[in-house]
This record gives C-alpha cells, structure tokens and sequence, in this order.
C-alpha cells in the first residue's frame, strides 16, 4: 500500500487547485513545497481571471516591432541577450511561434482551456467558500495612441472568432467608468465576463485550508526526484522518501528541477514580471485596466493599488531588474497622473513554454507522473480547471475536454 493515493509537488495555484479537486473526490492526497501555500508567482500578478486572454504573446508583432521593443527605453518588454544565447531552443522556438499560423493556433488552443476555466474554478471557490474574494466587474483594456488603437483590429477581431466578448466602448464612457485615469484614451474595450481576485495569495490559502480541512496533508519540502516503480511513484523530498500512486508535477517555472520527471527535458522557460504596490490608493480605479502600450495591468486590491505586468526574458537566479521597476514607476505616474512611491516591489516567474501552451498530460518519463505546469500570463484563471483536469489523469480517466494540445510530447516550435 502506498503511503498516499495522489502527492501534488507545488502548491501555487495549479497545484493547490489540484490537490482540492482530488481531496473532493475522497482521494488521500499530499502536497508539498517548501514554501508556503500561494507565495510564489500566484501571490504577486495582476489578479484577473482573463477568460478573454487568448491572444499568446507570441504575436506576429513581437517580430516586426522586435529592434524597437527591445532599444526603447519605454519597452514593456526586455531580454537579457546572454540568458538568450544560453538557451537558444526557448528563444528560437518562441519566435517561430511569432508567425501568423503558429499564433492563431495557439490563440484557438488557449481560447478551448479558457472557455472551461469558470467550470474549473468556480466550485473550488464555492467549496472553500471564498466568494468574498471575487469581483465581478469586468476588465478594461485601453490604447493611448492611435496608431496602436487601429493595430488592435486583429487581435480584437481573433478574440471575437473564438467567442469572447469584447465591448467597445466610447471614450467618455470609459472615463465615466475610470475618472481616476489620467492617460490619453483613443481607444476602450470592455471584457464584461473578466473577473478579479481580491487577493490571489490569499486564495490559495483558503484552498488549502479546505484542502486541509478535508483531511489532505501537506508536507513543507522540496521534491527533487520522482521515479515511478511498478504500481507506485517514489518521491524524494528533502531527503526523505514517499509513495504515492500518482504524481502531479505543479512546480510552476521550477518543474524542470525535478529529476526522473520527464519536465527536465522540456525546454521550459521564464517570462518575469514585476509588480509595484501602492497601498491606500486602490481607489483610484474599481476594476482591472490594462494599458495595451504599457504592457502592464492596474488592478484595485486588498492590499492597495497594484501596477503589474511586462516582460523580461531572463533567467530564474538573476536579481532584480531596477530598471523595470523604474520603467513600471514611470508609467504608473503617465497612467494615473501622480501617485506617492510605491510601497513594495516584486518579480515572479511566469512558467512558460515555447509556444506559450501549459503542459498537462502523462509525462513521456511514466503515465504515473502528470504534468501541470507553464501557464505563463494566464495561471490563476488556468489554475482550477487544470486541477480538475490533473485529478482526472491521476485517476487515470480520460478528462472530458481535449488536452492533446497541451501533452509534454508535442513539438514546441
Ligand atoms: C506580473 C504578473 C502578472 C500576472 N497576471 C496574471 C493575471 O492577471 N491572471 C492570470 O491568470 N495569471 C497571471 N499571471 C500568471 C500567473 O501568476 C502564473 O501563471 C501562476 O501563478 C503560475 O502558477 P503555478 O502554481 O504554476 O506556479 P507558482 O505560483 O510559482 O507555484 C509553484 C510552487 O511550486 C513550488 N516549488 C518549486 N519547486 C518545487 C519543488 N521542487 N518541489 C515542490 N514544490 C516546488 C514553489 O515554491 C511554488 O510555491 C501573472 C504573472 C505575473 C508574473
């Protein structure tokens, strides 16, 4: 007998979600992490669940506006060119994923997982009774500058083929709703259907503590290899040794740490993001707003005003970068006409693959081990059905929605 029906490694909100779904359905269930519930990458983003975020990064844009995006001082986006030479089958493939048909299919396969994510999510949040946390207000999106309103065609126009609701709306309709908004408007799209978390961290925390609750035990170490032995996977962990039927693999950005799994093979990378917190301002707007040429997000949250967002393709053990939290200061102040120095800063690790598809499915290395990692910008609204849909595999039951888009085996690039 095994010491547990189903060990989850990882408790951000993938495996936290996970390991919910499988304590629900009357399995004896392991979490571990060295760290506590929530306080990686899903405590410090942008707090929205983005049912309308099907458009992948990799956009054919990213290539004709490359030189500009990556000199210009007001870039959202930035590399660090040595950490792209080191890992040159993530950037290679991440750019050929740039190109119109590579994007458009993986907009169609991010447009399939999100329009479950609700019925993934929605009966964790009921079970953990956690209903406070969530608003219900829709998101924002506005463009400053003309010329990128009209480049905003396309991409609105893919969302709409693959049924997510877009509202335009007037500018003086968008001031009305967001008077705190200092910026030029040219452009404003609501997505009515967006909702936000209050605070993602603590979400996790009182998923875990249903998770808890219900009798699932959590042990505070790091998985360093899993090795699945006939009926049974042996973890190792810190040192120690467990069993358990199936594994659930849900170390975010830091899967592929994890020997014996098959994630050490994949070419997963990381998309860091900052955020800056302003507390006592959360007044200033009521709902999420992105700034389409910011590249950020500010969001009204529990713990004040959040501006969180951009990209910087670096790796995982450099500090942080000053100069992208001077750039989201700066940018903060253009959007909002003043604000007082921030409070705190962050930088987390979106998990992210070439073609900006998550990894769920049997791993290549044992149909015992699942992968659940590499949500990239979309991980708290991808988190519950992801949950739901590792709980399937590691029963070994065949989920009702297509996954194979999203297996470990497929080409990346
Ligand atoms: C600036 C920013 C803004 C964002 N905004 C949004 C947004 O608005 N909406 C949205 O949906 N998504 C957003 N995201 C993306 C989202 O935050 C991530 O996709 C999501 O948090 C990933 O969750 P995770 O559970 O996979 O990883 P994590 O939250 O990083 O959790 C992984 C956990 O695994 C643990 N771990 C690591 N190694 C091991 C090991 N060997 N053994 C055991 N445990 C281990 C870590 O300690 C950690 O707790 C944003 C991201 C950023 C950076």
């Amino acid at each position: 007998m095994t010491d547990f029906d189903i060990a989850v490694a990882g408790a951000g909100i993938v495996g936290t979600s996970t390991a919910l779904w499988a304590q629900m359905r009357g399995h004896r269930v392991v979490l571990l992490d060295p760290a506590p519930p929530g306080s990686g990458t899903s405590s410090g983003n942008a707090c929205t669940i983005a049912t309308y975020g099907c458009l992948p990064v990799n956009d054919p844009a990213v290539l004709t506006a490359l030189p500009r995006l990556l000199f210009a001082r007001d870039s959202p986006l930035s590399v660090s060119w040595s950490h792209a030479l080191r890992n040159p089958r993530w950037m290679l493939g991440f750019l050929a994923n740039c190109r119109r048909g590579p994007s458009r299919r993986i907009a169609g396969h991010l447009a399939d997982l999100l329009s479950h994510a609700d019925a993934g999510l929605n009966p964790l949040i009921a079970e953990a009774g956690a209903e406070d946390l969530i608003l219900a207000r829709g998101q924002l999106t506005i463009w400053s500058t003309a010329e990128a309103a009209r480049g905003a065609d396309a991409g609105l126009a893919r969302r709409r083929e693959l049924g997510v609701r877009a509202e335009e709306i007037t500018v003086a309709e968008a001031r009305a709703l967001e008077p705190g908004l200092a910026l030029p408007i040219e452009r404003a799209v609501m997505f009515p259907e967006a909702r936000h978390v209050q605070d993602p961290e603590r979400l996790v925390q009182r998923f875990h503590a249903r998770f808890e609750a219900l009798g699932g035990t959590t042990v505070s170490a790091r998985v360093t290899a899993t090795r699945a032995q006939g009926d049974h996977v042996r973890i190792t962990a810190d040192g120690r040794t467990l069993t358990a039927g199936r594994v659930v693999l849900a170390a975010g950005a830091f899967s592929g740490a994890v020997a014996g799994s098959g994630a050490e093979r994949l070419p997963l990378g990381t998309e860091r993001g900052y955020h800056l917190l302003y507390s006592g301002e959360a007044h200033r707007i009521s709902r999420p707003v992105g700034w389409a040429e910011g590249g950020f997000y500010a969001v009204p949250m529990a713990r004040g005003l959040r501006l969180a967002g951009t990209v910087e393709i670096a790796g995982r053990d450099a500090p942080p970068n000053p100069a992208r939290l001077a750039y989201l200061e700066r940018r903060g102040q253009e959007m909002f006409g003043t604000l007082p120095a921030p409070t705190s800063s962050w930088l987390g690790f979106r998990p992210t693959m070439p073609d900006s598809l998550p990894v769920i499915g049997r791993s290549p290395a044992s149909e015992r081990i699942i992968h659940a990692f590499g949500h990239q910008h979309l991980g708290l609204t991808l988190g519950g059905i992801t949950g739901r849909i590792a709980c399937d595999l590691a029963e070994g039951r065949q989920p009702n929605i297509a996954i194979d888009a999203y297996r470990p085996g497929r080409r990346y690039a």
